[in-house]
């Protein structure tokens, strides 16, 4: 049994990775594997902090990868002999004035109301968790189950990880697709048993696709920015305010972000979401004003109708898609990577992800 993956970024190299320690063999095509979304994602490990209304079916497998990430990683660390930056951090939410304030006990309400942890803080308790907070800030909530991953560190480690599997790597661009194989652009073609699409917010531009197994997946962009400093980030734990939120990291890395744009597949950094985003981070963080920016960058999230992912097969024979994971791909990674290799060994997709079949949206389709 033959798999062809197209895309390698965290979603294309897990499942390589895990349908490879199962026996298959793996072909990945992407001519730059890891540069897309999951090349510039912060990283955060947030089901809780991030939940949103009306989302509960996403919010369960969210939370399922979430339980899966402390072995997914120490599986992953071994396989690579990489570390990957898994932080057990918490996250805090920080509430600057009585709106925010407002809106985040009503969120903790909900949170509470769903049965997930969270615990209310008085900005006396916040201050003394993160005294690199602002003065003045009204209030906020921990989540202590919501973490981060370093996401360059583990695309690095899911390429070691696949090469010390046989996992083939083609540096190419994916033409097309012609039923169970990819034609790639510079020519020759990769045939295989089943074609698992994970080219992110590409993969509903891929060529070739019958009109049922075309996602219905859209670009979503995202301004984010990394700043350093010469010793230890002003904040401990990941920080999410109104507008911003922030992700220090035991090397000495701040990543701020994020915008969340429709602007179809532009890439542009523009000069105003750099100078609303460090706004944002030195109003809770004043000390943030003292690192230096040695990074801005912009990507695609992959957008779905319902915000959730597209998993499993679709109506075509030999086509299974593994996108649209908007976003938390960073977060999916484990129980996506998981999933979709069973459902690739077995012909059997696992109940953790029948809710998200593709087929969800063969009316929209048609
Ligand atoms: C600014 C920002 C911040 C984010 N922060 C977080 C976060 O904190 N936590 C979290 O969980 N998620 C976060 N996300 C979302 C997350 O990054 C994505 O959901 C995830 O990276 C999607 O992974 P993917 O592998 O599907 O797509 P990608 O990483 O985009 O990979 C797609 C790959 O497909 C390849 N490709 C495209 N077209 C072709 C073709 N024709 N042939 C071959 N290959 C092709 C590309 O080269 C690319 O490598 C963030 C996203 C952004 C933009």
């Amino acid at each position: 049994m033959k798999a062809v993956v197209v895309g390698g970024g965290v979603i294309g190299l897990g499942i390589a990775w895990r349908a490879a320690s199962r026996g298959l063999a793996v072909t990945v095509v992407d001519p730059e594997p890891g540069r897309g979304a999951s090349g510039v994602a912060a990283g955060m490990l947030a089901p809780v902090t991030e939940v949103h209304y009306g989302e509960e079916a996403l919010l369960a497998l969210n939370l399922e990868s979430a339980r899966r990430y402390p072995n997914f990683v120490a599986e992953l660390e071994d396989a690579s002999r990489m570390v990957v930056g898994y932080r057990a951090s918490g996250t805090v939410s920080v509430a600057r004035d009585a709106d925010d304030l407002a809106a985040l006990e009503e969120l903790v309400g909900y949170q509470r109301g769903l049965g997930l942890e969270v615990e209310r803080l008085r900005s006396r308790e916040l201050r003394r968790l993160e005294p690199g907070l602002a003065p003045g800030v009204r209030g906020g909530a921990m989540v202590a189950g919501d973490h981060q991953v370093d996401p360059r560190r583990l695309v690095a480690a899911l390429l070691a990880a696949c090469r010390r599997l046989g996992v083939v790597l083609r540096r190419e661009r994916a033409g097309s697709i012609d039923r169970r194989s990819v034609v790639l652009e510079a020519g020759g073609v990769e045939d295989g048993d089943v074609v698992v699409v994970a080219a992110g917010a590409w993969s509903g531009v891929l060529a070739g696709l019958p009109a049922e197994a075309v996602p219905p997946v859209r670009p979503v962009k995202g301004q984010i920015l990394r700043l350093r400093g010469a010793g230890a980030p002003p904040l401990a734990r990941n920080m999410r305010g109104a507008e911003v939120y922030l992700v220090p990291r035991s090397d000495g890395e701040v990543v701020v972000g994020a915008t969340v744009e429709e602007r179809g597949f532009d890439t542009a950094v523009t000069a105003g979401a750099v100078h609303e985003l460090l706004r944002a981070a030195i109003e809770l963080v004043p000390d943030v004003a003292e690192l230096a920016l040695v990074e801005t960058a912009a990507s695609l999230r992959p957008g779905s109708p319902d915000n959730a992912p597209l998993l499993g097969a679709t109506g075509v024979e030999g086509v299974v898609l593994a996108t649209g994971h908007f976003r938390n791909g960073i977060l999916l990674a484990p129980v996506t990577a998981d999933a979709v290799a069973e459902l690739l060994a077995t012909g059997e997709a696992p109940p953790e992800i029948t809710a998200f079949s593709p087929r969800r949206f063969q009316r929209v389709l048609s």
